[in-house]
C-alpha cells in the first residue's frame, strides 16, 4: 500500500490489514538503530533506554561488540569492562591497576587496593588509621622508628613519640636505660628554668628532666646546666659522687653525704 509494488505472496508483512513490502514495513514500523538510524528488521537489543542493532552495539572506547546483558554504562555510553574500569575506576598508588568498586581504601589522600597498600621496608599490610609516613611513603611502626626516630643513648633502641625520655649528655635516653647507669637527671627546678628559657629562638622542642621546653641550641645550654648541677649537687667530698637527694652536709668547708662523713678511725657517722 505504500509504495504500489507489486507483492508476491512470500514477499510481503501484513499491517492492520494492509499488506506492505518489506522495505516499506520496516522503514515504517521498525524500531530504528540510535547509532546508524537504520530500521532493525532482525534482533534489536535495547539497551539504556534506546534500540541497537547487534552490531551498532559495541563498547564506547575499543569498539569490541558487547552483549545486552553483560556491558557497563557511563553517561548513557555502553563500555567493555576493560575499558570502563581503565577509564572510570580510581587507579592504585601502588601496583598502577584499576581498583574495583567497594575495594579502594584511602590513605596520604591517594587510593589503594588493600592488599598493595603495606609497609615499604617489610610489605606488611597497614591500616589506613595508624600507619606512618615518611616522605611520600608508608611504613609499619616499626620500621617507621627503627629508620627515623631517635636512638636512645643507652640501649640504642628508638625513642618513640609515645616514649618518656629525658636527656642525658645532649642524647636522649629512656628514663629506664638511665635510671640503669645511674646517671643523676638533670632535675629541672625554678632556678634552672630562666636558664633554658633564655635560649628560645627557633623553638625546638626538648626534653630535659621530663619537661618540655623551647631550647634553641641544647649543646650551648649544657655546659651551663652542667655547671648548674654542679653547684646543686656538688660532689661528695667523701665517694666522689654527686649529692642529688638534698642530704647535703657541709663540713670543713666541704661538702658531703650524712652517710660519708665519717670518723677516719672507726668509720662511725659523725
Ligand atoms: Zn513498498
Ligand atoms: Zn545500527
Ligand atoms: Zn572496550
Ligand atoms: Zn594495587
Ligand atoms: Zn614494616
Ligand atoms: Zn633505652
Ligand atoms: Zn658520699
Amino acid at each position: 500500500v505504500e509504495c504500489g509494488k507489486i507483492l508476491t505472496v512470500d514477499n510481503f508483512i501484513e499491517r492492520l490489514g494492509s499488506p506492505y513490502c518489506k522495505e516499506d514495513y520496516h522503514r515504517l514500523f521498525s524500531p530504528k538503530c540510535c547509532v546508524c538510524t537504520e530500521p532493525i528488521k532482525d534482533k534489536a537489543i535495547n539497551a539504556l533506554g534506546k534500540m541497537w542493532h547487534t552490531y551498532c552495539f559495541k563498547c564506547t572506547a575499543c569498539a569490541c561488540p558487547l552483549e545486552e546483558k553483560n556491558f557497563y554504562e557511563k553517561n548513557g555510553m555502553p563500555y567493555c569492562e576493560k575499558d570502563y574500569m581503565n577509564l572510570f575506576h580510581p587507579k592504585c598508588t601502588g601496583c598502577g591497576l584499576p581498583i574495583a568498586e567497594g575495594r579502594q581504601i584511602t590513605a596520604m589522600g591517594k587510593p589503594w587496593h588493600p592488599e598493595c597498600f603495606v609497609c615499604t621496608i617489610c610489605v606488611k599490610p597497614l591500616q589506613p588509621e595508624t600507619f606512618k609516613e615518611h616522605a611520600g611513603k608508608p611504613y609499619c611502626e616499626d620500621d617507621y622508628h627503627k629508620l627515623f626516630s631517635p636512638k636512645c643513648g643507652g640501649c640504642q633502641q628508638p625513642i618513640t613519640d609515645k616514649d618518656e625520655k629525658v636527656m642525658v649528655r645532649g642524647k636522649p635516653w629512656h628514663p629506664g636505660c638511665n635510671a640503669a647507669i645511674n646517671e643523676p637527671v638533670i632535675t629541672v627546678t625554678p632556678a634552672v628554668e630562666p636558664l633554658l628559657q633564655k635560649a628560645t629562638r627557633p623553638k625546638v622542642e626538648t626534653d630535659i628532666g621530663r619537661k618540655s621546653y623551647p631550647i634553641d641550641d641544647l649543646d650551648s645550654l649544657l655546659p651551663l646546666l652542667d655547671d648548674f648541677v654542679k653547684k646543686s649537687y656538688p660532689d661528695c667530698s667523701g665517694c666522689k659522687t654527686p649529692i642529688t637527694d638534698g642530704n647535703k652536709i657541709t663540713a670543713m668547708g666541704k661538702p658531703w653525704h650524712p652517710q660519708c662523713f665519717t670518723c677516719d678511725k672507726c668509720v662511725r657517722p659523725l
